[in-house]
């Protein structure tokens, strides 16, 4: 694997967003050898240069240039960054390469100087040689760290990630995460539609979960955008899946969209289905409240529980603003906790009243009862 000098190594954004809880995150790597079937990375959006598999390179100045981008000394405005969010996007920070090189682990260090709250995803069992250094951020600072899994099942699994950890040594991680006093969860992201989809494989990842001890299970479907990310998929799903490949086209191909969504028909099966299994084991279907950074606001709290609820209903084929509210929410810029802030409140897109009870509630208990029943599949009112 071949370093590269970068000048920047934290991504920023304006927004929070209410999967991860994060607007900050970095790609320590860029480039993954786990190969995966699915990876989005490889697509030309993220502008990853030559074979995404085997041109993996790694920053090698990163330590250096976190320094710098943490040290609040050396900020004019103050970094809120909620979780500081390490892995996905273009690459797994536990990748074999991690072994001798321990890039993500000297940055991992860097957080005893500034401890952020850190969460982490991989599809490595690697995590766990770290897992000392977790637990003692984990003392200073809130660490969650999540797995991502498609499948349970270890022949699919074989064929769609060929060089990550099996699911049993990621649910393994979540096993010795939650032992150390962590955070843990999974992200079954992605479910492969038509592969990783029937009822009795998402059933079975749900059931492994649990048994695991996770926190959440938060599930998605794969996002497939045209181009590179299309064509090395598809090469593999004509070899592997012949009899499926006819419908991707109708899935993902039917009017393209440029974040690679299936169509809403997809979803009329998935999301049901999703609520259905995950109703059953009652788990978590997002970060919960309970694992927030402790670093949020009163109005990023709300925001964030309230994106959840909006995406929660949409799932499940319910109309709602909570969405709308959210967003609004998200660029009122006087604290929420002010009279003019709660005067405010009343005049924000999609704040009705029972919105408004809502947020009232999570200002004063830190959470709210329809949020909690709907995170596990329940109604929104008890
Ligand atoms: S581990 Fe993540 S980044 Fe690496 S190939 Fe798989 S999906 Fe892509």
């Amino acid at each position: 694997m071949k370093p590269i000098r970068s000048k920047t190594v934290l991504i920023r954004r304006k927004f929070l967003d209410s999967w991860f809880i994060s607007r900050a995150g970095m790609n320590l790597y860029r480039g993954c050898v786990h190969d995966c079937l699915y990876c989005d990375g490889r697509s030309e959006t993220y502008r990853v240069e030559g074979d995404f598999d085997r041109d993996a390179v790694y920053k090698e100045n990163a330590v250096d240039v976190l320094a710098r981008e943490l040290d609040p000394r050396r900020r004019r405005k103050p970094f809120n960054p909620g979780y500081v969010f390490i892995g996905g996007g273009v690459s797994d920070s536990w990748q074999p390469a991690e072994k001798e090189l321990k890039l993500t682990r000297r940055v991992l260090e860097l957080f005893k100087i500034f401890p952020y709250p850190l969460l982490l995803l991989t599809k490595s069992s690697l995590i766990l040689r770290d897992i000392d250094l977790l637990t003692a951020l984990n003392a200073e600072c809130r660490v969650t760290v999540a797995v991502s899994l498609s499948t349970v099942d270890e022949r699919l699994s074989a064929i769609l990630e060929p060089v990550a950890s099996p699911p049993a040594e990621r649910l393994e991680v979540v096993r010795k995460a939650k032992e150390a006093g962590l955070g843990a969860g999974v992200m079954l992201l992605p479910v492969v539609p038509m592969i990783t989809d029937r009822p009795e494989l998402l059933d079975a990842s749900y059931t492994a979960a649990g048994e695991a001890g996770a926190d959440f299970v938060a599930a998605g479907p794969m996002t497939l955008k045209q181009g590179r990310q299309w064509n090395h998929f598809m090469a593999g799903i004509e070899e592997h899946f012949p009899e499926a490949a006819a419908a991707y086209g109708k899935v993902y191909g039917a009017v393209p969209d440029r974040w690679g969504n299936p169509s809403s028909s997809y979803y009329e099966y998935f999301g049901p289905l999703v609520h259905e299994i995950a109703s059953r084991h009652g788990l978590p279907r997002r970060i919960p409240a309970r694992l927030f950074p402790d670093n949020l606001s009163e109005a990023e709290r709300a925001m964030v529980i309230l994106d959840q609820m909006g995406g929660l209903c949409r799932e499940r084929g319910l109309t709602s603003t909570f969405g709308w509210a959210a967003r609004s929410l998200s660029r009122l810029d006087v604290p929420l906790e002010s009279p003019e802030g709660w005067k405010n409140l009343r005049m924000l897109g999609g704040v009705g009243s029972a919105t408004e009870r809502i947020i009232k509630e999570i200002l004063d208990t830190g959470c709210s009862r329809s949020y909690e029943r709907l995170l596990v599949g329940g109604n929104l009112s008890g």
